[in-house]
């Protein structure tokens, strides 16, 4: 049997070749993402496995269809870059990694978090200007405060766990209720969440329902001392209105690990005429915390989607069912 996976990461190499070597599977690894350009390497190959947030192309399916290919394994969370009627019509199961590992990214917004309300962006300002007074940058304490989760599934739940533990009282807006978590915070509506937390933290899949769901309305609602903090999607925020709000003090401050238009410059060594304006203004901003999409990026994340990815690939080469199929919602 022989796998082609896009995309890889150095960190990734050594848990591939352990699982390839457990598995007796020939497994090619290439840098590149999948696309027009580099769908054809997948020829002769039983299947693929693949991470990136940029969609596929139309060609993409129907070629992996001509060449025998019956999967598409994202070895991550999202799955909003694939086109699942093109999926449907050129007979390719989705399969994601819905739970590598959430703690990797709930501990990068909490650390986000922690640096917001500490006001570090506004001490490091002034230190580079050599101004070592504290004067107007009082913070407060996160055992102080609510917190606001929107989305409390893998990721939204253990980000309530880090914070209950912290001493926060933490509130969660989910049309889906786990009982387990209910130790950890409490449900309630989106509209109680926005005006009541001082943090607010997304963690919803990015799709019809939930695109551009932080607006001016959304704003307007927050408290003017609360910080946003988006480790799910960039298109979750409509990033004008985000701008408008930091700008007029609608709300005191962002964490933003994505950006709704990260694909033009995120992981690569970008070119100055590449960053887009928004990038800039918000980058300038002391209150603004911004990191290139990297809340994944730990050994153990690396490991489990690994591992959970391709032994979903051998299973529907196999002709068995995935461990992790994609329903769309
Ligand atoms: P999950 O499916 O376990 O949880 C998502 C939760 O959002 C579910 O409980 C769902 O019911 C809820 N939800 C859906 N629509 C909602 C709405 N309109 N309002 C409130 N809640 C809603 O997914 P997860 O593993 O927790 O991941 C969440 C998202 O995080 C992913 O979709 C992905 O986009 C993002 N992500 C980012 C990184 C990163 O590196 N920054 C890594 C992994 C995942």
């Amino acid at each position: 049997m022989k796998i082609i996976m896009y995309a890889t990461l150095a960190p990734e190499q050594k848990y591939i070749k352990e699982w390839a070597i457990k598995n007796d599977v020939e497994v090619k690894c290439v840098t590149e993402r999948l696309n027009a350009q580099t769908v054809d390497w997948a020829k002769g190959f039983d299947g693929i496995d693949f991470q990136q947030t940029q969609s596929l192309e139309p060609i993409v399916y129907q070629k992996l269809h001509q060449y025998g290919i019956k999967q598409l394994t994202a070895r991550m969370v999202g799955y909003d870059m694939i086109d699942f009627n093109l999926a449907k019509k050129y007979q390719l199961t989705v399969t994601n990694v819905p739970a590598y590992s959430p703690r990797a990214i709930a501990e990068m917004g909490l650390s986000q978090a922690l640096q917001l309300v500490r006001k570090m962006g506004y001490y490091y300002q002034r230190m580079d200007q050599l101004d070592f007074r504290w004067a107007g940058l009082e913070s407060t304490e996160i055992y102080n405060l609510t917190v606001g989760i929107i989305g409390a599934g893998h990721i939204g739940g253990a980000t309530a766990q880090l914070y209950s533990l912290l001493g926060a009282n933490v509130i969660a807006t989910d049309p889906v209720h786990h009982p387990e978590l209910e130790a950890y915070l409490n449900y309630t509506d989106l509209d109680t969440v926005l005006s009541q937390s001082d943090i607010v933290t997304i963690h919803t899949p990015l799709n019809k329902q939930t695109a551009n769901l932080f607006n001016s309305q959304a704003f307007q609602k927050m408290k003017n001392t609360a910080y946003l903090i988006n480790m799910a999607r960039g298109g979750l925020v409509k990033t004008d209105d985000l701008i408008q709000a930091l700008q007029e003090g609608q709300i005191a401050g962002a964490a933003l690990d994505t950006l709704a238009d990260e694909g033009q410059f995120f992981e690569k060594k970008a070119q100055p005429e590449e960053i887009p304006e928004d990038y800039r203004i918000l980058r300038s901003m002391p209150n603004v915390l911004i990191s290139p999409h990297c809340a994944f990026y730990t050994d153990t994340a690396m490991k489990n989607m690994v591992e959970m990815g391709l032994d979903d690939v051998v299973a529907i080469i196999n002709g068995k069912h995935p461990q992790y199929p994609v329903i769309p919602q």
